[in-house]
Formats: C-alpha cells, structure tokens, sequence
C-alpha cells in the first residue's frame, strides 16, 4: 500500500480526520480538490480573490479550468454553496462555531450518538480551533442591533453572542482615543498560534468570507491541518478525486490532477480510506462508485436520500440608522427559538455581514442568469425605495426542517451518458419553518424601525440557497436505514469510512461546522483506538 490512510477532501471532516490519523502515526495523503489560499499568495498558495477577473468559483463541469474560491450548484429547487479549498468550507464560512440544542440528538440519530456521548469532542473542537467571542468593547452595530431586537420583543434571554473561529485583540475598540479609524489592517497585532501558525487579530474589515486579509480567521489550515501535517501527512491540492475501488487489503482512490488547465489522472493505495469531501462531494463520489463505475455496488440503497439545507434563509431589512453590514466579523450573535416552547418550529436568528466587494458587485452588476438578475434588481429597487446599503440588516436564520431532500444522478439528455447529481428538494413539509423565521425576522426588523424585504426567490418561487448542505450519506444502525454507522464506517466495505457533512442524517438548526468536526473528532476516537 502506497499509504496507510487517503482522506478525501480537506474540510472539517477530512482536517479533524487527517489530524488524529497522522497524530497516532500512520501515513496520510490528503487529496483536495480546490487551491491552497493565504492573503499575500505565498508559499505556491493562491492570493484571495478580490477583483473580478479573481478566480472565484469552482466548476463541476471544468474543474481543470474553474478551480476558485466557491462551489455553487443550482437545482431545480435549491441553489446549494461549498468551500472547495485546503482547509474546505472554513476558508469561505462566517467563522460561527456553534453548538445546537441538547435535543437535537433525540430523534433520528444512532443511539451511540447522544448529547452526553457528544458534549466533551464540542469542546475539544472549541479548544483546537480556539474559538472566541467577540469582546465586550467591540460589538459591531449588528450586534447591538440583535440584542436591542431581542430585547424588544421580549426574548432578551434568547439573545447569545456566538463562539467564532477567529482571534481577537481585547485592545482593539471602534472608539479610538486619538480619532483615527478604528478599521485599519496596520493595527492587526502579529502572534503565533498555539499550533505554531502565524496569525493576526481581527480588526474587523468584514471580509471573512472572501478570506481575511489580516489572517485572524482561526482556518482548519491554521489549527487541525498544521497539526496533521507537522505529523508529516501529505496534503496535496488540486486533486479531484474520481474513483473508489477495493484491492486486496484496501482501497484504490483514482483521482485528477488539475494541473495548468488540464487534467492529469493518477491513483494511490491505501489500508484506509475517509470520504469526506462533504455532503454533496462524498454523496456525488459514492453514487458515481455504486452506480456508474460499479466499485461499491454494496451500497445501501438509503444512499442519496434524508438531505437537508438546514432550514436556512436570509431577510434584509432596511433601518432608519446605519447597520454597517460590512464592518465587523460576518456572523456575531444569535436570538434561539430552538427550545422553550414544543408546539412551535424550532430555528435560531443570527446577524449577517457581506464584505464591500460583495456590496459593490450588488449595486453594479448584471447577470445572465434570469434568477440572479431577479434578484439584483430587487436589491437596487429596494436601494432606491427604502435608503442606502449601509442601512441593511441581512437577518440570517437556520431551522429544523423536514430532511427530505434526495440526491441522485440523472442523464444529461444534450449528452449521451453523462450524468450529473440533481437533487430532489419538496418544499412543502419545510415551508412552515421558513414560514415562521420570515414571521420572525419581520418582527425583530419592526421592533427596531426596520422593514423586512422577503426575497423574490421565496415570494414567487419557493426558492431556497443554502451553504449548510447536510446528508446524503446519513448515520443509522443498519443499511437499511443509512450509509454509514456511527462513527462513519460505511456499511458493507471494512475501512472505508464517510466523516463529514454527508453523515449528518438530521437538520441540526445551528450552523454546522463545529458538529461535524465534533462527530468527526468521536469517529476517530473510536477508529484510533481500534487501532485501524
Ligand atoms: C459562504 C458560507 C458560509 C458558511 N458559514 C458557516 C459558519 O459560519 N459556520 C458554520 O458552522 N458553517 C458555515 N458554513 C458551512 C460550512 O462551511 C460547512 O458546513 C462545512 O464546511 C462542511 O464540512 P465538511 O467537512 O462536510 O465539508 P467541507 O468543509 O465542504 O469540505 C469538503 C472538502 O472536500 C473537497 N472535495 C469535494 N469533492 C472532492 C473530490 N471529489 N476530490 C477531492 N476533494 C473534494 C472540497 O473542495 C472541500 O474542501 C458556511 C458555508 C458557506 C458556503
Ligand atoms: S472581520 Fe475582518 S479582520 Fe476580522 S476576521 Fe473577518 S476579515 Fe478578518
């Protein structure tokens, strides 16, 4: 065997998962489909994207040729956005490292899988990526609106400020002593992280999501990935992976190189292997193993069924004062009706920032796609209707819904063949969660003098966009109800493991990262200690 581990993809699952493994001394590859990122574009790394000729998305189709910062899918009903990156979904998400509700484990899990089993790898999670709150002296204008709209409609006491991956400086304030602008990249203070990564500290430019360009964002390539790869696993970027097969004591993984605008295939061995390219990457990998190359024809038939978007959905609101959505880290705080009250939809309120570059792109361009341009025309009307950018609360939200998503691959009719994943999304058994966070939003944006827009894309067409895909290749306690067992080992193939997103069989009403790398750190417990 070339390796005694492949891990597929690099995200939460795949660092916490490339981490252990390399930790208890086997040998780790890591293929990754996306580039290595930093600000400055250093050490063979790609400079963050900024300007539009940046190489901003990733392409299913090409990915030799369009291989940037996101991955965004469009179906039918449900547009769905990825990380494709070392370092998977941290290096685009808002940085929120949240833990849900006890009661989210009741239904629809493994009974391994409890709040007491799962309570010390949330805080082990917490530890490794550092995980801060944003200081009392520096709530951005969002935040004091959160509290001040929970206040005023009496949940005072569901107000949370959140857990955020990313470093704070206690001395930084927006009232600076001498006047000067607070927000000012030279004022970020250089340290070294407990891993031994440089890092700066957050002087709240509000960029997180485009990549931060003072370097306080708590990435999994600055914590979990330096880890493993001090434990000398080799992370190689721009693999795509294509191929699962079983060999005589392991696994083949044949994969593409994407290299200078072609693709270069190669393979590698190995005892173990871990899927986890997330929930649409590892359920794509697996139904193209089951159902076109036939390599795993054992899959449980549950594959591709029990998807989730975690009930999210965001409401501008346009305030009569200024709300600076562009300053400060992009998620702050949460208002949870997650628990309380048993008769009601359970979902949680957080506030939402975009970075200036996603502001301009609003006011400024024109799309050819006929939804998007819908959408950039209800912005600019509603800029011209009810006051300026700088007055919009982005109120974000994410519920329990229904989980009844599937996906599948379906023929391309224009090419005989090919296939392609498409995703079977039934709105109506989630729409009265969707229904009851809109109710909600309008009331929190008129409590503080705001009025709440509902996006066209819901109004007109039940359309939803989601960056929290869950499922695909759900945990149970036999194949006939999932794809994977509690710790992620796919039912039918020894050592073959799915640990990410993909494994998540329920919405979990909060934003999902630090439960994944919480299921991911319990699976490679047990996984470790068996010593696979
Ligand atoms: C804009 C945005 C903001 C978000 N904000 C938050 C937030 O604040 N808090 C939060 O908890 N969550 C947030 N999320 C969601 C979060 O990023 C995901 O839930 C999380 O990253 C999922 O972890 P994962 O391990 O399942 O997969 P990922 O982190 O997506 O990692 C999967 C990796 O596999 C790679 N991959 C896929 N297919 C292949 C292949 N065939 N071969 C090789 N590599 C492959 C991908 O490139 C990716 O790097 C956000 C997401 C987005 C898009
Ligand atoms: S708010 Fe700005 S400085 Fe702070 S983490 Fe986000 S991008 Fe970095």
């Amino acid at each position: 065997m070339d390796y005694d581990a492949i891990v597929i993809g690099s995200g939460f699952g795949g660092s916490v998962s490339a981490c252990r493994l390399a930790e208890a001394g086997l040998r780790v590859l890591v293929l990754e489909r996306g580039r290595r990122w930093n600000y400055k574009g250093e050490n063979g790394a790609t400079k963050y994207p900024r300007e539009n000729t940046d190489p901003w998305w990733f392409s299913q189709e090409a990915p030799e040729l369009w291989n940037g910062w996101l991955d965004l899918r469009v179906f039918r009903h449900m547009a769905v956005l990825s990380g494709a990156a070392v370092g998977g979904g941290s290096m685009v998400y808002a940085n929120i490292s949240a833990t849900p509700h006890s009661s989210v484990f009741d239904k629809g899990w493994p009974p391994e899988i409890t709040w007491e089993a799962m309570a010390p790898h949330y805080a082990r999670v917490g530890d490794v990526m550092d995980v801060q709150q944003v200081p009392d002296n520096q709530w951005p204008l969002r935040m004091k609106l959160m509290r001040e709209a929970a206040n005023a409609i009496g949940a005072g006491d569901r107000f949370q400020k959140m857990d955020i991956a990313v470093s704070f400086d206690p001395e930084w304030t927006y009232d600076r002593a001498d006047g000067r602008p607070p927000i000012d990249a030279s004022l970020s203070r250089t340290f070294t992280n407990k891993h031994g990564v440089q890092q700066g500290t957050c002087v709240h430019l509000g960029n997180c999501d485009i990549g931060c360009d003072v370097e306080a964002r708590n990435t999994l390539d600055r914590n979990y990935l330096a880890i493993a790869e001090r434990h000398k696993a080799e992370v190689r970027p721009l693999h795509l992976v294509t191929g699962i097969e079983p060999t005589q004591g392991g696994y083949k993984v044949a994969f593409d190189h994407l290299d200078r605008g072609g693709r270069r295939p190669g393979s590698a061995t190995a005892r173990l292997v871990v899927v986890s390219a997330g929930s649409m990457g590892s359920t794509e990998l697996m139904l193209h193993c089951r159902d076109v190359a036939r390599t795993l024809p054992k899959l449980s038939t549950r594959l591709g069924y029990g998807w989730s978007s975690n009930g999210d959905f965001l409401t501008p609101a346009f305030h009569a004062r200024e709300v600076q959505p562009t300053q400060g880290p992009t998620i702050t705080s949460a208002i949870s009706f997650l628990y309380g009250d048993p008769n009601k939809r359970k979902f949680w309120i957080q506030d939402g920032g975009f970075p200036n570059v996603v502001a301009n792109w609003l006011t400024q361009a024109t799309a050819a796609d006929a939804r998007v341009q819908t959408f950039l025309t209800f912005v600019n009307k509603a800029i011209r209707d009810h006051g300026p950018l700088k007055n919009v609360m982005p109120w974000f939200a994410q519920g329990i819904d229904a989980a009844n998503g599937r996906l599948s691959f379906k023929r391309r009719w224009w090419f005989a063949g090919a296939r392609r994943l498409d995703l079977d999304w039934d709105i109506d058994k989630s729409a009265s969660v969707i229904e009851a966070i809109i109710a909600m939003h309008k009331e929190l944006a008129k409590a503080t003098g705001g009025k709440a827009l509902v996006p066209p894309s819901w109004s007109l067409d039940r359309y939803l966009i989601t960056p929290h895909p869950l499922g695909g290749c759900n945990m149970a306690g036999s194949a006939a109800r999932g794809v994977v067992d509690h710790k992620g080992e796919v039912f039918g193939y020894r050592n073959l493991f799915v640990i990410d997103g993909a494994m998540v069989p329920e919405a979990l009403g909060v934003n999902p990262s630090r439960s994944i790398a919480a299921l991911a750190e319990r699976a490679l417990g047990l996984i470790v200690g068996e010593g696979r």
